[in-house]
């Protein structure tokens, strides 16, 4: 099997040839057949998270052992099944879902194995896809994905349950108001995307870049606001008539969470999403004399993921603009990423 693997934080990934794994027990092999890049991958590469106040997340600490295959965003071909492995056939065409817990305490057995307090991530504590081949430890964590194509379907598996997940958070005003969605990045079009798809009343997307304000328009925004603009939250105030129900910060620094918390209106949510880094203090009066709410959102659980696949089957691909390329190719995928140069999403194929 040949994969590229993380062997020193920081440093590019390098390619490996090693045996191909065999599936015991309930694991399910594929062959990977399209695998996206994440920008959370910059941050696994580099093995932190910026905690803000010169202070880091290390991600050894959380468990997190090199050398490790990235790559969470797989959609793959069933090659191989353990004995245990049941109701999976062989050349069936499954979206991965890398949120992978024990598998055993309350939380994974009611489906919330994004929340476990022992994950087993795909491409994060555990082998991901950015090889040939891919070792699933139980059928429960894939989705058939029937006839769509591969390299648009593999973003499901992080940008778009994590948009999903997201926009469900805020599902009580969702047909009703108007929902603000910092960042317009790959994330940000994926979650305008599955916003419409939802029946979402109007999008208003914050971006301090013009291009990616501009792909957001395209891509159906109500309104768009340049979130550098020394007057944005009065901005956001005013295209949601009077502050807003719901902001997804899909960006998560410092800056945006300032901003997104000062837009809302009386009873408003905030959803940090993001993994950008950094800190801010808040005054707390105003929690609760204006009853907001603040509320982080990691990536979906196993029955949002097939939700979601539901919702994609039945309305259509995220019209998000994916470019394809060889997984030999990662390191420079990788590297235009940091850059801020992609507009939608890289997929390698290998
Ligand atoms: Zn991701
Ligand atoms: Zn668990």
């Amino acid at each position: 099997m040949r994969s590229f693997k993380l062997c020193t934080c920081g440093a590019p990934l390098e390619f490996r040839e090693d045996a191909t794994p065999q599936p015991a027990g309930t694991e399910v092999l594929l062959r990977v057949l399209a695998a996206g890049v994440c920008h959370s991958d910059l941050h696994l590469s580099e093995g932190y998270f910026d905690l803000g106040g010169g202070k880091r997340l290390s991600l050894a600490d959380r468990g997190m052992k090199l050398p490790l295959i990235l790559g969470h965003e797989n959609v793959g071909e069933v090659v191989a099944v353990g004995p245990q492995a049941q109701g999976v056939r062989i050349g069936a065409r499954m979206l991965a879902n890398p949120w992978i817990g024990c598998g055993a305490c309350a939380v994974c057995r009611r489906g919330e194995d994004n929340l476990c307090r022992s994950m087993r991530s795909l491409g994060v504590f555990s082998n991901g896809g950015y090889a040939d081949h891919l070792l699933v430890p139980h059928p429960r964590y894939l989705v058939d994905i029937g006839d769509l194509p591969a390299e648009r379907a593999a973003p499901l598996a992080c940008s778009g349950v994590t948009t999903y997940g997201a926009l469900k958070k805020v599902a009580a005003t969702l047909r009703d108001e108007p929902t603000v969605i910092i960042g317009a990045g790959g994330l940000g079009l994926m979650c305008l995307a599955l916003h419409r798809a939802m029946g979402g009343k109007a999008a208003i997307a914050v971006d301090i870049d013009p291009v990616k304000r501009e792909a957001a328009r395209r891509a159906g925004a109500h309104a768009v606001i340049d979130g550098g603009a020394a007057d944005a939250s009065q901005q956001i105030v005013d295209a949601t008539g009077g502050g807003a129900w719901a902001v997804i910060d899909l960006v998560g620094s410092s800056a945006t969470a300032r901003l997104g918390i000062d837009s809302l209106i009386k009873g408003g949510k905030y959803v940090i999403v993001g993994l950008y880094g950094g800190d801010i203090t808040l005054s707390l009066p105003p929690f609760p004399m204006r009853a907001i709410a603040v509320q982080g959102s990691y990536v979906g659980s196993v029955i949002e993921m097939a939700e979601l696949i539901d919702l994609v089957r039945r309305t259509g691909l995220p019209p998000v603009p994916v470019a394809t390329r060889p997984l030999a190719d990662v390191n420079a995928a990788m590297a235009e990423l940091r850059a801020g140069k992609v507009v939608g999403r890289v997929v390698l194929l290998p």
